[in-house]
C-alpha cells in the first residue's frame, strides 16, 4: 500500500476554532495510524484577511493539541509560479482556454440562465475562440460537456455530480493569480496527498477539483468531508454555545488531551468507548466509522472529559499546570 499522506490547510483569517481543530485531529490521526505523513499548509491567498498573527496562533494551537506535522510549512502565497506552470500545461494540452468575457458579461449569462430556470453558469462563449493572453483575460478549464464526476467519500459514501452542473471554471484570474480550486489541486498533488479530509463546506469544490486532476492526468486522492459541528440546539454553532477558539480553551485551563478526546468523538466512534488514551486514538482511528450526520457540541460533556483527564493526571503534574492560574488570580504564596 502506498504511504498515507494527509494535510491540514487552514486559512489564517482567524484563530483555530474547534471545527478546524477536529479536522486537523482526524487528518493527523489517519496519518499516524498508518505510519504516514501529515503536512500543514497555510492557505493565505486572501491577502486582505490573512494575517501572520493568525498563522502563529494556529501553529501554537496545533502544538498545544500535540498535532506535530512533517516537513516544512507550505505557504500558498509563495507558490504562484508553480500554480501558473500547471495552468500553462493545461493551456498547452488544450484543456484550458483564455477568456475575455468581462465580469458583467458573465453575470448577464448567469442571469439569462436563471431567467430560463436553469442553473446560473458561464455559457462557454470563449471556449472555441482560440484567444491568447491579454488585458483582462482569465483562463478557464475546458470541462467535459457530458458525463458525471463520481467519487467515494470516506464519510458521505458515493457522490455523483453531473458535469452539466459545473461550468468552465476560472483557474487563473485576469490579475494572473490562480483560483482556489487550481491552487489546492496543485498543492495536494505536489505534496503527495493521498487523503483529503476537510469540512463539508468544501464538498461542492471536490467535483471541480477532480475535473482539474483529470485534465492534468494526475491521480485523484481519496476525499472525506466531515459535517459541521452544530450547537446544542442543532443550529449553526456560535459563541453563544460556548464554542470558541482553541486558544480560549487553553486560557481557561482545559487540558489538551480532553479537548482532543472530546472532538474526536464528535463524529467518530469506536464501539461505545468514550475515553481514550492518545495511543488508543492512534491505534483505533483508521478513517472508518466517521459519522455522516452532523454532531452537536455539548459543553457539559467536554467538562466531563476534562474532569476525567484531570483525575488521571499525577498530582504533581496537575499542580504544575495549575500554578500559573493561581498566580494570575493573585493567590500565589
Ligand atoms: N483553506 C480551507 C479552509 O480553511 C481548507 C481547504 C481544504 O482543506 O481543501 O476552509
Amino acid at each position: 500500500m502506498t504511504q498515507v499522506v494527509t494535510r491540514f490547510a487552514p486559512s489564517p483569517t482567524g484563530h483555530l476554532h474547534i471545527g478546524g481543530a477536529r479536522t486537523a485531529i482526524f487528518c493527523w490521526l489517519l496519518a499516524r495510524h498508518f505510519n504516514g505523513r501529515f503536512h500543514l499548509r497555510i492557505e493565505d491567498t486572501d491577502l486582505l484577511r490573512s494575517k501572520q498573527e493568525y498563522t502563529d496562533s494556529i501553529l501554537a494551537s496545533m502544538r498545544w493539541l500535540g498535532l506535530d506535522w512533517d516537513g516544512e510549512l507550505t505557504y500558498q502565497t509563495q507558490r504562484t509560479d508553480i500554480y501558473n506552470a500547471y495552468v500553462d500545461r493545461l493551456l498547452e494540452t488544450g484543456h484550458a482556454y483564455w477568456c475575455s468575457c468581462t465580469p458583467e458579461a458573465v453575470e448577464a449569462m448567469r442571469e439569462e440562465a436563471r431567467a430560463k430556470g436553469l442553473k446560473p453558469r458561464y455559457n462557454g462563449c470563449c471556449r472555441n475562440r482560440d484567444l491568447g493572453p491579454g488585458e483582462g483575460h482569465c483562463v478557464r478549464l475546458k470541462a467535459p460537456l457530458s458525463g458525471k464526476v463520481v467519487f467515494d467519500d470516506l464519510v458521505k459514501g458515493k457522490i455523483a455530480v453531473d458535469v452539466s452542473e459545473l461550468d468552465d471554471m476560472v483557474i487563473r484570474r485576469a490579475d494572473g493569480m490562480p483560483t482556489y480550486n487550481m491552487a489546492v489541486v496543485v498543492d495536494d498533488h505536489d505534496m503527495g496527498i493521498t487523503h483529503v479530509i476537510r469540512g463539508d463546506d468544501h464538498v461542492s469544490n471536490t467535483p471541480r477539483q477532480i475535473l482539474i486532476y483529470e485534465a492534468l492526468g494526475l491521480p485523484v486522492p481519496r476525499f472525506g468531508h466531515v459535517p459541521m459541528i452544530l450547537g446544542p440546539d442543532r443550529q449553526k454553532l456560535s459563541k453563544r454555545h460556548g464554542a470558541r477558539a482553541v486558544i480560549e480553551y487553553q486560557q481557561d485551563g482545559l487540558l489538551p488531551q480532553a479537548l482532543v478526546n472530546y472532538l474526536v468523538r464528535l463524529g467518530w466512534s469506536h464501539g461505545n468507548q468514550e475515553l481514550f488514551t492518545p495511543a488508543e486514538l492512534v491505534e483505533f482511528f483508521d478513517g472508518g466509522n466517521l459519522n455522516p450526520a452532523a454532531a452537536a457540541f455539548d459543553p457539559a460533556k467536554l467538562e466531563w472529559c476534562n474532569a476525567h483527564f484531570m483525575r488521571e493526571m499525577p498530582l504533581a503534574d496537575l499542580a504544575a499546570l495549575t500554578a500559573p492560574f493561581v498566580e494570575q488570580a493573585g493567590l500565589g504564596k
